[in-house]
């Protein structure tokens, strides 16, 4: 898997601009590339949660599928903690067929990407390109 710096800079600046609340939103790509971020409104206002309502879902969903992209991930922030899913995190995951990418505040800005199993999950590694 693999994103360009350009991507990773708008998920950071629109993670930094919900702050203090968690941010949260659509990854989108083909195959292997993630090309496109379509940011979420939190519900939730918390920095320790997020929630979305089902018609702003659906709207990013028709959103991705008018730029031909797939859903590669569902993403949220981590304002304050490491990029680690948490219980909740994968108990409220909705589809184990779409990964989750976590992007860390805490330090340097750190995305990590996780495919959930079951309740366990697995680190998908990926390059930020240049
Ligand atoms: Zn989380």
């Amino acid at each position: 898997m693999k994103m360009s710096i350009e991507l990773f800079n708008h998920l950071v600046r629109y993670a930094e601009k919900d702050l203090p609340r968690e941010s949260c939103g659509l990854l989108g790509g083909n195959g292997g590339d993630i090309l496109s971020v379509i940011p979420l409104k939190n519900e939730a206002g918390s920095n320790r949660q997020f929630f979305v309502k089902e018609e702003n879902v659906q709207a990013a969903f028709f959103r991705l599928n008018e730029i031909g992209h797939d859903l590669i991930a569902i993403y949220h922030s981590h304002p304050t903690s490491n990029p680690v899913p948490s219980q909740a995190d994968i108990h409220f995951h909705p589809d184990q067929s779409v990964k989750m990418a976590i992007l860390s505040l805490k330090d340097k800005p750190q995305l990590k990407i996780f495919q959930i199993a079951g309740s366990r999950y697995f680190e998908i590694p990926y390059i930020i390109m240049d």
